[in-house]
């Protein structure tokens, strides 16, 4: 990302986007245009819809509440698609707030939420989280919202796994070692790669004894310490792509 405009405010929008198209805001979109950034008719806006790269728009006023934007010209390509997944114990409101956006600005593509034997969240709003997930891209300057799922169990989640795929799992009781080292092996391979966080209580030990012996599965540390697991997500994140993903 080398020259990249982080003044312009970016709205995720919904497509197609092309040269000469126009798109009309949502009453929650128009309001913060007009009475939250005072955009004026003529002012230029970033848009992107997740497929079609980022566009420069300008605000068409049209009475005092609704807002077109109309498409000038494509800014940025839309960048290949990512493919880092993380599953993860959903965490009560700010917490998992906290994960979602900054799973996304790691460069996740996917979030779901497992439940786990000590996992003491069963309802995920994936509403919220996708509303999340877009507003971090919008601040962010993703171009690829992440997918945002339903909850699922873990046996479930894990029951035909793609194969190929490398499920790397935060393993609180793992002995402390260099997770660089550990992961180092795995660069080049294709398939993918997914994160795996536990939630709060931890994994169980019939959990992890499930997970130690699962194939295409590595069980890293993150450190001597026990992180809580919004930050423990975030850390394996920055591991893996500095290891095996677009950090490199
Ligand atoms: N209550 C548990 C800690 C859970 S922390 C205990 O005391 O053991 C929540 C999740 O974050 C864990 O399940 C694990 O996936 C991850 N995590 C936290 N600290 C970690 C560490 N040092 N190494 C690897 N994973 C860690």
């Amino acid at each position: 990302m080398a020259s990249y405009d982080f003044t312009s405010i970016r709205l995720f929008v919904e497509g197609p986007l092309a040269a000469g198209g126009e798109i009309e805001t949502g009453r929650d979109q128009a309001n913060y245009l007009l009475n939250v950034m005072r955009l004026a008719d003529g002012d230029a806006v970033l848009l992107f819809d997740g497929a079609s790269g980022e566009w420069r728009a300008r605000v068409r006023k049209d009475g005092k509440k609704a807002v077109r934007l109309a498409l000038e010209a494509q800014v940025r390509p839309q960048p290949p698609a990512g493919d880092l997944w993380l599953l993860f114990a959903p965490l009560k409101h700010a917490r998992f707030d906290y994960l979602v956006q900054k799973a996304v600005e790691m460069g996740a593509s996917r979030l779901q939420p497992v439940i786990t034997q000590h996992t003491q969240i069963a309802r995920v709003n994936t509403e919220r989280m996708r509303a999340n997930a877009i507003e971090a891209a919008e601040q962010c300057g993703v171009l690829a919202v992440a997918e945002c799922h339903d909850p699922q169990p873990l046996a479930k989640a894990l029951d035909g796994w793609p194969p190929g795929r490398l499920l790397v799992f935060c393993d609180e009781g793992a002995a402390s070692a260099n997770p660089v080292e550990v992961l180092a092996p795995f660069r080049g391979r294709t398939g993918g790669f997914a994160v795996l966080v536990g939630p709060e209580g931890g994994f169980s030990q019939d959990e992890r004894a499930m997970l130690h012996k699962r194939a295409d599965t590595v069980a890293i540390s993150l450190g001597p310490r026990i992180l809580r697991a919004d930050t423990a997500a975030v850390a394996a994140l920055a591991v893996v792509q500095a290891t095996l993903g677009d950090w490199r």
